[in-house]
């Protein structure tokens, strides 16, 4: 909802000031149509980031969830229309399923919306559960 650009430049430039990441690196914005969720609902704005911190991944996540928070994010109901939404996707190999954070997240894997994006900056990498690229896994989406 609003200004989604701007959301998603104001987040990823929160996370680039908090003194546990050193570095933040975005993939191009990308519109898509929305998946689910309530009827009438606008197009969304997705994007992935590279980030390079200090944090284990629950502090990341903790970090994410603020930002969240600051951004005005509230949660009416799962799926609906939102300011923005942060999903930690994979954190190096870690393999974490605990009740606020499961990771590798568990759909990103087929959602052609997150793995295009991801794939601009992280195409290289392995998902350590699917044991695939981020590449391979939207070839094998892409029919
Ligand atoms: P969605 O991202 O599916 O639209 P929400 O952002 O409302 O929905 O998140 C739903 C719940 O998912 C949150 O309470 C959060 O704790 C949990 N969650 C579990 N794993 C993750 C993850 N890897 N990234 C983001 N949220 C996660
Ligand atoms: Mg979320």
């Amino acid at each position: 909802m609003g200004d989604r650009r701007h959301f998603i430049e104001t987040a990823s430039a929160a996370l680039g000031a908090d003194p546990g990441v050193l570095d933040v690196r975005l993939s191009c914005l990308h519109e898509t149509e929305p998946e689910g969720g309530p009827e009438g609902q606008g197009p969304f704005l997705n994007a992935a980031a590279r980030v390079e911190t200090t944090y284990d991944a629950v502090s990341l996540f903790d970090l994410m969830q603020r930002i969240e928070g600051d951004l005005g994010r509230e949660r009416p109901q799962p799926w609906s229309p939102r300011t923005i939404d942060l999903d930690l996707l994979l954190f190096d190999d870690d393999l974490i399923d605990i009740p606020k954070l499961t990771v590798p997240h568990p759909r990103m894997h087929e959602r052609k919306f997150v793995l295009v994006s991801l794939a601009e900056i992280a195409g290289d990498v392995i998902h350590p559960v699917m044991g695939q690229t981020i590449n391979g896994l939207l070839n094998s989406l892409s029919c």
